[in-house]
């Protein structure tokens, strides 16, 4: 079964185009965050950012960047998250790759991140040595 964003790529269900190319279609999030709340997806359906090639990763972040620029010119907000989340723990609830982009104003409350907390040193310095290995 396609899934949501395939059949929104196809045309099967309607959504409000903002941008599209080749690789990638940008759209009005339905469940809006915040005023202009927006998705980029890939046109191929691939689960998230690890799945990705480079070139449909390099083509979502073009777009990404298009559109935010785009959104920051007609709404004026005071910042902009770009968000994406993969895997159901991560919040990703449509698993067919896409970016936020959620305009922000001061003290909208529209998104909450973490509370930063002081991590352990040793414990950061001991998983970034298990990372550099695995990057190596
Ligand atoms: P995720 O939680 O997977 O990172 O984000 C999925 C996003 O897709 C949600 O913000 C949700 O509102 C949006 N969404 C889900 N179904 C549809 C749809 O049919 N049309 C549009 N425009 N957005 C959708």
């Amino acid at each position: 079964m396609a899934s949501i964003f395939t059949r929104i790529v196809t045309g099967d269900i309607p959504a409000i185009k903002l941008y599209e190319d080749d690789m990638t279609l940008a759209f009005m999030d339905i469940n809006p965050a915040s005023r202009g709340h927006a998705l980029v997806i890939s046109k191929a359906e691939l689960p998230g950012l690890l799945d990705l090639p480079p070139e449909v990763l390099t083509a979502v972040a073009l777009a990404t960047q298009k559109v935010a620029r785009a959104l920051v010119t007609v709404l004026q907000p005071d910042g902009v998250n770009i968000v994406q989340n993969n895997g159901a723990a991560a919040g990703q609830t449509v698993f067919h790759y896409h970016v936020h982009i959620i305009p922000r104003w001061d003290g909208d409350g529209a998104l909450g991140l973490w509370t930063p907390r002081p991590g352990d040193p040793a414990a950061l310095r001991e998983l970034a040595e298990q990372v550099k290995a695995q990057l190596s």
